[in-house]
């Protein structure tokens, strides 16, 4: 299995360097080849950028979910989770401290596109959404 894979990457690798090859010798005989394939390789870099844009709001989505039943609230009378359990005692709570910081950057970031009335990637059940966001279009989930 392990000779396999190597032998996969082997190929992949040389399939890679020919593929370049022959687009560099398409572009030193055609300038316009060479513009077609320079403007080719930004529309993709752009399509992996807007993909791996998605994939991160995504999962943005998901992590507010997951802190929406897990965060100390404000009217909370100590430090405890909205779990009812001990805010030090409740693993998810504690797991979250560590991208606590930047899904509420985040979250302040995409309620601005919000209220902007721009296209935001807030949850559908956010409870700012309803004030302000009176758009038909759908959100992925
Ligand atoms: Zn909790």
């Amino acid at each position: 299995m392990a000779r396999l894979k190597t032998d996969l990457t082997t190929a992949r690798t040389f399939a890679a360097a020919l593929e370049s090859s022959v687009k560099d010798g398409f572009k030193l005989h055609n300038p316009v080849v060479a513009t077609w394939l320079d403007e080719e390789a930004i529309k993709e870099a752009d399509q992996r950028t807007e993909k791996a844009r998605n994939y991160i709001n995504h999962l943005h989505r998901v992590l507010w979910r997951v802190d929406e039943q897990h965060h100390v609230p404000e009217d909370a009378p100590e430090d405890v989770c909205r779990c009812g359990v001990a805010a030090d005692e409740c693993p998810t709570f504690r797991a979250l401290d560590q991208v606590r910081e930047k899904l509420y950057k985040w979250e302040r970031e995409e309620l601005e596109r919000l209220k902007k009335g721009w296209q935001h990637n807030l949850p559908k059940e956010h409870p700012e959404v309803p004030k302000y966001d009176h758009s038909d279009w759908r959100r992925p989930a």
